[in-house]
């Protein structure tokens, strides 16, 4: 059993990574497109091949918000802990992103040190660090 202990988090600016900006402009492409796979909710319609670094999908229909998640590490098998950051973003913010007006993101990171994860609210939930193990009863 695991239960939840949320540490508070820290609201950090970070530069968006070339890649990410990459996954993003096929994004762009496909709401531009009016493509199904921009236009319905989902959590992980839209992701590529090519850019298997991020996937996520329009979260609410009614907001235009689309959710993303990133892993800004390269990927290695059998890593007990995988960073990542999840992204809030609407179709204005994408698309200026795609043209570099935006050049960074405000997220909410966590405090560990050896934590690399970070979150579109204040109030995200970490995997590895704000759950402890309890022993079954
Ligand atoms: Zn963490």
């Amino acid at each position: 059993m695991r239960e939840e202990h949320r540490k508070s988090k820290t609201l950090e600016r970070v530069v968006i990574p070339d890649n990410l900006a990459l996954f993003l402009k096929e994004v762009h492409r496909e709401i531009v497109a009016g493509d199904e796979v921009a236009a319905i909710e989902s959590d992980d319609l839209l992701q590529y091949e090519e850019y298997n670094f991020a996937y996520g999908g329009l979260n609410d229909w009614e907001t235009g918000e689309y959710r993303f998640r990133y892993f800004p590490d390269e990927y290695k098998e059998n890593e007990q802990h995988e960073n990542t950051w999840d992204i809030s973003l609407n179709k204005t913010d994408i698309e200026r992103i795609v043209t570099r007006e935006i050049k960074e993101l405000s997220l909410w990171a966590c405090p560990e040190d050896s934590c690399g994860c970070k979150f579109p609210d204040a109030d995200g939930s970490c995997f590895y660090c704000d759950y402890v193990e309890q022993p079954e009863t």
